[in-house]
């Protein structure tokens, strides 16, 4: 399988041109792998987390499939769905239905993308105009199958991606609404991360005779991510976050928290101290999300705080860092955070804080990814660099079996003082080109403006 290359996957010119065109070299072990299983008809059940390449390994045939009903008519019956993609959250269709688009880029294959949490009637028009290719949540297509915007009566081949994440959301009672409105003779393609009783379930009742295909251990943590635990009292955790960002060389971070009200206020309490950090999750809107990922994306804002549910199938490249600020009570949810670093070989690093009340689910969690994550105690500064040093003195006694400050840091990395980067040099003159490549990105913790001055 090594030196597959996408010729040697039977792909029509115009779909590699446009690999070409992406940087695509060679495919992925997940496409390598499901590609052809795909062209050649099966049903799928393939398990690989985000970052693998999964997306193209299904897009790539799909699109194949469907060239011979690709079209320049303006007619919209000559634009029927015939591909059915669903997505749990409206980050992830929307990076789906751009990577789709960006794969047919040289084909008359249309794709659209539709998800709640914006005015359904801007989706309306295009649905009608017709689409071969739709990207969906699943709350926003029954809506639009009510408003019968939307035939799904020609739909081929569907696609659950996510589908652990689907049912996690209680996307089932769904699901079944729209699959029963599908034609019964079609191609079904599964993909989880993560692999349970009910995603197996669930394979047994919509797969027919599925290829398995697992490009990583299944619940497995990638092997390139380097993962350490803080043991930590809670109220060290603010001191302790803005210690790591501080000392790290990372150039952006996604900062896990468990509520929407924590990630809001560890935002705004980075903001004060000179991060360039945001949040999305659930209570922002569609824009402000989609505004805090560009944002990020671009490298305008460093740190991302972010709850699971915002997070979950984000494509970030090239991001070095995940720190859990709070660990998941799903010990699922800790494999798929951790999914966003060290991908496509790229090496990251997965940090998680952990409060004494917190251990039993990192316990959970090293059960589930079969291997002891390295335990590391924090070594706080003294005063004045911590405002509340008194206060979280008196926690730090009274979780006495995990003396935080007393023994240093076995990494050196933690324990070196503040010293700003290279990269976080006072900010230029003039302003610089958007497009730098994501490499050259500030440091997370920016220079305050009275360090500026002094
Ligand atoms: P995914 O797992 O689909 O979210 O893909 C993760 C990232 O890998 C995306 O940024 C893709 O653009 C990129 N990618 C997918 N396939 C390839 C490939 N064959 N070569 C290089 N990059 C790829």
């Amino acid at each position: 399988m090594d030196n597959v290359s996408f010729a040697d996957l039977d792909l029509a010119p115009e779909i590699l041109k446009s690999l070409t065109e992406s940087g695509y070299l060679t495919p992925t072990p997940i496409q390598a792998q499901a590609i052809p299983k795909v062209l050649q008809g099966h049903d799928l059940m393939a398990g690989a987390q985000t970052g693998t390449g999964k997306t193209a390994a299904f897009a790539l045939p799909v699109l194949q499939k469907l060239l011979p009903f690709a079209s320049t008519s303006t007619s919209p019956a000559r634009h029927a769905v015939r591909a059915l993609i669903l997505v749990p959250t409206r980050e992830l269709a929307i990076q789906v239905e751009e990577s789709v688009r960006a794969y047919a880029k040289h084909t008359h294959l249309r794709s659209l993308v539709v998800y709640g949490g914006v005015d359904i009637k801007t989706q309306t028009p295009k649905l009608k105009a017709g689409v071969e290719i739709l990207v969906a949540t699943p709350g926003r297509l029954l809506d639009h199958i009510e408003m019968k915007s939307v035939q799904l009566n020609q739909v081929q081949m569907l696609v659950l991606d996510e589908a652990d994440r689907m049912l996690d959301m209680g996307f089932m009672p769904d699901l079944r609404r729209i699959l029963a409105l599908l034609p019964k003779a079609r191609q079904n393609l599964m993909f989880s991360a993560t692999f349970s009783g009910e995603i197996k379930k669930l394979s047994e009742e919509f797969l027919k005779a599925p290829v398995l295909i697992e490009v990583a251990r299944s619940n497995a943590t990638a092997e390139n991510v380097v993962q350490k635990v803080y043991l930590v009292g809670h109220e060290d955790k603010h001191a302790l976050l803005a210690q790591l960002l501080r000392g790290s060389d990372a150039t952006q971070a996604i900062v896990f928290t468990k509520t929407k009200l924590t990630a809001s206020r560890l935002a705004r309490q980075l903001q004060r101290e000179g991060v360039a950090a945001d949040a999305i999750h659930g209570d922002k809107t569609q824009l402000e999300r989609m505004q805090a990922l560009d944002a990020f994306k671009t490298g305008k804002v460093s740190v991302l705080i972010a709850t699971d549910v915002a997070a979950r199938g984000l494509d970030i490249d090239h991001l070095p860092m995940v720190i859990n600020y709070e660990i998941p009570h799903a010990p699922e949810d800790y494999v798929h955070r951790i999914g966003r670093t060290g991908r496509a070989g790229a090496s990251g690093t997965a940090i998680s804080l952990v409060a004494p009340e917190e251990e039993r689910y990192l316990q959970e969690i090293e059960k589930l990814i079969k291997r002891e994550i390295p335990k590391e105690t924090s070594k706080l500064p003294p005063t004045p660099a911590r405002p509340h040093a008194a206060r979280v003195e008196h926690h730090e006694r009274s979780y006495a079996p995990h003396p935080v400050s007393k023994h240093p840091s076995r990494d050196a990395w933690f324990d070196k003082p503040y010293e700003p980067s290279v990269r976080s040099t006072p900010t230029p003159a003039v302003e610089q080109p958007v497009s730098r490549p994501k490499t050259q990105m500030p440091a997370l913790f920016m220079r305050r403006k009275t360090e500026d001055a002094a």
